[in-house]
């Protein structure tokens, strides 16, 4: 999980207690260690997509930012595949 550093405050309300959202399956003991890592922790769902966002504000539900993954920008030709000869 890459550690991007979480924004400060809201940018909607100012309120100081912006959450990560973490999306996956997330096991009922994993919640705990992830608090402890990430301060809060919101649950965006199973699925996450390029776009999505990346932190809430509990204080007014606003959710911001926006997921990228650059490992995840295959080439739309995957051609031949690769010979180890
Ligand atoms: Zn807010």
């Amino acid at each position: 999980m890459d550690d991007k550093p979480r924004p400060a405050n809201c940018p909607k309300c100012g309120g100081s207690r912006v959450a990560t959202i973490l999306y996956g399956l997330i096991p009922e003991s994993a919640v705990e260690p992830l608090s402890e890592k990430y301060g809060s922790i919101s649950f965006g769902g199973c699925c996450v997509g390029e776009g999505d966002p990346e932190w809430s504000c509990p204080d007014c539900r606003h959710r911001w930012g926006s997921m990228h993954f650059p490992d995840l920008d295959l080439p739309e030709d995957d051609g031949d595949l690769i010979d180890f000869d």
